[in-house]
């Protein structure tokens, strides 16, 4: 398997992920995503938001603000309860989760760093803080959202009047969350500033183990779908005491990264304690109203939560692929940042040059595509391969007499001859299908 230090070096090479604040040395597991990692990331996000957003007549989707009304995190029990146990050294100052510690440390409150005294254990809550307007007292304390999932609670009124959405549907978003993780690592697997994929799915009480189970099966599928290898990943279910405050119960979606297994996805039972805690703390009616039985009922709520960052990071590890002779990303071609490049053979034969830019102009229409006329082929085959690009389309010599041109297939490296008025079908067909 391919190990972090070859991952890290080739998006920071490829520019896919580069350190925040690099010139002023970086910002503690802060990441910057450049252009490669951006399309990347917006290929995830796109087809998750297609496959249940727009392919689906249950699920309508949401952008909901980063900031909400402070007392949405007094309802939803962030407030009192998202927290990590936390210790510090007395002598060395720095702070460490008193869970990660090793045994004998937390034991004997040893600094593992210094071995100074570490002070007892506090609870440490995980949301940033931050102040509306230009006082900065208690009462106007607000938090970066540490999920994107109470957004769309507070709105799930809206969505039943705006829509007329009726028990099964979903509420899908994608957006950025906040944590003041103690520990974050592992390149961009734990980060303080994160993306989330979030559905919350709201569904008849007596049905949530049964929704439960369609959702796992489905997500898992979702990731073998776009050629994640089934070996690299595995469900694991939440023992009692690792369950959120939230969750009737809880399975991940695990990754087997090069460091070990970790959470890609969790799938949670949120039972309906997010609709009643938010009509308790509103006072607002937070019921749904069943038509045909003529009475009102809080939904139970099953939520498939992916992180997109980590997606990323699964989809690169996975596609990772290294022979003698070079580094390649095999990656689903919808996956794949750029889905082809265009080179002329030569870069000084005006012909060939001219011909090779209306092929790019002719399929920019249509794809992602690069142009690239620097140094020799090889090179340029070498530099697509890192970045995952599935086909090369080289205009030669032949092309001016034939109007032809050569495809040549990353994974196989074998070239065909594709007529020019075929190339657009002939990529749609291998893209697509
Ligand atoms: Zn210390």
């Amino acid at each position: 398997m391919v190990t972090m230090d070859k991952i890290v070096s080739l998006c920071k090479r490829r520019g896919f992920i580069l350190q925040s604040s690099e010139i002023y040395g970086g910002l503690g597991s802060f990441y910057d995503y450049g252009h490669y990692g951006v399309l990347l990331k917006n290929n995830i996000k796109n087809l998750w938001w297609r496959d249940y957003v727009l392919n689906r007549r249950d699920i309508f989707g949401l952008d909901s603000s980063l900031i909400l009304h402070p007392d949405v995190w007094k309802a939803s029990g962030h407030l009192s309860s998202f927290t990590d146990p936390l210790v510090e050294c007395k002598k060395c100052r720095r702070r460490f989760r008193a869970d990660d510690l090793e045994d004998e440390n937390r034991k004997n409150n040893i600094c593992p760093s210094c071995s100074g005294a570490l002070t007892g254990e506090k609870r440490f809550n995980l949301m940033f803080k931050t102040f509306i307007g230009p006082v900065e007292d208690s009462t106007s304390v607000v938090y970066l959202r540490p999920e994107t999932a109470q957004g769309i609670f507070v709105n799930f009124k809206n969505f039943l009047s705006t829509y007329g959405m009726k028990v099964p549907f979903g509420i899908a978003q994608i957006g950025k969350a906040f944590r003041n993780e103690i520990t974050p690592g592992n390149f961009i697997f734990r980060t303080r500033e994160f993306e989330q994929m979030e559905i919350e799915y709201f569904v008849k009480p007596q049905t949530d183990e049964i929704w439960h189970k369609k959702w796992i099966r489905e997500r898992f599928d979702w990731y073998l779908k776009y050629s994640i290898n089934v070996k690299n990943l595995r469900l694991r279910e939440h023992t009692p005491d690792e369950l959120s405050h939230y969750s009737k119960g809880t399975t991940d979606i695990e990754y087997r990264f090069p460091w070990g297994w970790g959470e890609l996805e969790g799938i949670a039972n949120r039972t309906d304690f997010d609709l009643k805690a938010h009509q308790k703390y509103s006072g607002k009616d937070l019921t749904y109203f069943d038509e045909e039985k003529k009475k009102s009922y809080h939904p139970f709520v099953i939520e498939p939560s992916a992180g997109a960052d980590r997606s990323v990071l699964a989809f690169l590890i996975d596609s990772f692929t290294e022979d003698e002779k070079r580094i390649y990303l095999k990656l689903h071609p919808l996956i794949a940042p750029v889905k082809a490049a265009v080179f002329p053979l030569v870069s000084n034969k005006k012909e060939l040059v001219e011909y090779a830019r209306d092929i790019y102009r002719m399929l920019q229409n249509v794809f992602i595509v690069h142009f690239d006329d620097r140094g020799n082929i090889g090179k340029r085959y070498y530099s697509q391969d890192e970045i995952g690009t599935p086909f090369c389309i080289t205009v030669d010599y032949d092309t001016l007499q034939k109007d032809s041109v050569t495809v040549r297939n990353r994974d196989t490296t074998r070239q065909d001859r594709v007529k020019k008025e075929n190339l657009v079908s002939f990529l749609t067909e291998k893209i697509y299908s």
